[in-house]
């Protein structure tokens, strides 16, 4: 994995062309900080996960004429937090879709994306929905809104956030995300389903000469997605629950009732119990009860103790043909989805700095655009554990990801370093000093 590392400048490099296009408000006397520099100013704080970080650079080169801010991100100047979002509210954050596809081009061309190949090399791409922002009182006009019983209108935002996954690998790299928000020329309010689709729609044709499996919920199987991933020449791989594919259901009965379920059992260890995997499939049912139904190949899993105790039970719709010899990696793969739940979207949610306390709602797009800058920061960060050599023996040592920003964190604020591989060199020195004797 490690013989060719991209290293965080090759990232930064993609992102600094970026903001490049990025539309340049400033006007008058108020051009002493450089686009560049304002948007990079952003992106720091979230790389370093440090709300604080861009005040403690000031407090650095003050003290000593240069911090890291210069030497690690290229910043001539850092702009105080308030310059930062008037500049940043009017860039859409589909500016910055073209960083995820130069880093997505880069792992696929240096051959570092072949680990995450999955049942018949293809990429399995996860979809799935995250709220980055709810308020009763904050909003703007990209603001979605949910009206409450008593009458109060709570205002969020929510993005899909797709991500390469592989169930034998405990990573997930971003793709561009598609931001839920109200559409021109629709009076109707904008969904996760849209979203998905104006995703395949802009991006579906960059993957057409690989194969690609989309992962989603049961919110996405459905006739007229299933549709559109297939004409846009993927599989799909969903979550297929019986409370909403009641016709489907009834066919699957129907194949038991008569014998014609396909079934297999299998018992697995799992270092304390015994576990009973059945896994039951049908090829060819109709997905909905209408004439143009598309057909689709269905498969569940139930996972039970020796005593009956059901532990997990999920079924899924696929386009792939369903065999005894592949249900088996297709329903891994269909829960592989969780990892997008479990690790990205988690780790937004619960460990990414919010950081409206830093720079405020906006009134155009700042919201969204600092929740791609901060998938993006995990994003660099995540391809250089997959990578780089250096970067992986420090995440060996400090698996913590609180201790490892803890520490930067720290480091940051007291020491200047001459970039990030030194940062990374001192860690590693720091921590792999010989014990005495
Ligand atoms: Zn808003």
């Amino acid at each position: 994995m490690s013989n060719k590392p991209v290293k965080l400048e090759t990232l930064l490099s993609f992102l600094r062309a970026a903001i490049d296009h990025f539309p340049d408000q400033r006007t008058g006397n108020n051009t002493t900080y450089s686009m560049q520099d304002i948007g990079m100013a952003a992106f720091s704080v979230f790389y370093t996960q440090n709300p604080s970080f861009l005040a403690h650079q000031k407090a650095m080169r003050q003290r000593t004429g240069r911090d890291n801010t210069q030497t690690i991100f290229g910043i001539q100047q850092i702009p105080s937090d308030n310059h930062i979002r008037d500049m940043l509210d009017p860039v859409a954050p589909s500016y910055l879709s073209q960083v995820f596809d130069n880093v997505f081009e880069t792992l696929k061309t240096q051959n570092l994306l072949s680990p995450m190949l999955w049942y018949r090399d293809n990429l399995a791409m996860a979809f799935d929905g995250t709220y980055h922002f709810s308020s009763k009182k904050i909003h703007c006009p990209n603001c979605s809104t949910t009206m409450r019983k008593d009458g109060s209108v709570t205002y969020h935002h929510s993005a899909i956030t797709p991500v390469i996954v592989n169930p034998a690998h405990n990573v997930a790299i971003s793709l561009a995300p598609e931001f839920v928000v109200p559409q021109d020329g629709s009076d109707k309010q904008d969904c996760e389903t849209n979203a998905a689709k104006r995703w395949l729609e802009k991006h579906g044709d960059k993957f057409r000469k690989i194969a690609v499996t989309i992962l989603g919920d049961d919110l996405y199987c459905r006739q007229p997605m299933c549709r559109l991933v297939l004409s846009k020449g993927f599989n799909f791989l969903f979550v297929c629950k019986p409370d909403s594919h009641k016709s489907l259901y009834r066919w699957v009965e129907l194949l038991e009732q008569h014998g014609d379920l396909n079934q297999f059992v299998i018992t697995r260890w799992n270092g304390k119990q015994r576990e009973i995997y059945t896994y039951k499939y049908a090829n060819d049912v109709p997905l909905r009860d209408t004439e143009d139904a598309l057909t689709v190949n269905w498969m569940e899993l139930t996972i039970s103790k020796e005593d009956g105790q059901v532990l997990y039970k999920n079924a899924f719709a696929t386009n792939f043909k369903i065999t005894d010899h592949n249900v088996e990696i297709l329903v891994a793969g269909g829960r592989s989805r969780w990892k997008v739940e479990n690790e990205n979207n988690n780790t937004l949610k619960t460990k990414g700095y919010n950081l409206e306390h830093n720079y405020g709602h906006g009134k155009q797009h700042l919201s969204s655009l600092l929740v791609a800058f901060n998938l993006l920061a995990f994003l660099f960060h995540t391809v250089l554990e997959w990578t780089d050599q250096d970067y992986q023996r420090l995440r060996k040592i400090l698996p913590s990801r609180k201790t490892f920003f803890d520490d930067l964190r720290a480091l940051t604020r007291y020491i200047c370093f001459d970039s990030w591989q030194h940062l990374l060199d001192f860690m590693l020195k720091g921590l792999t000093r010989a014990a005495p004797g």
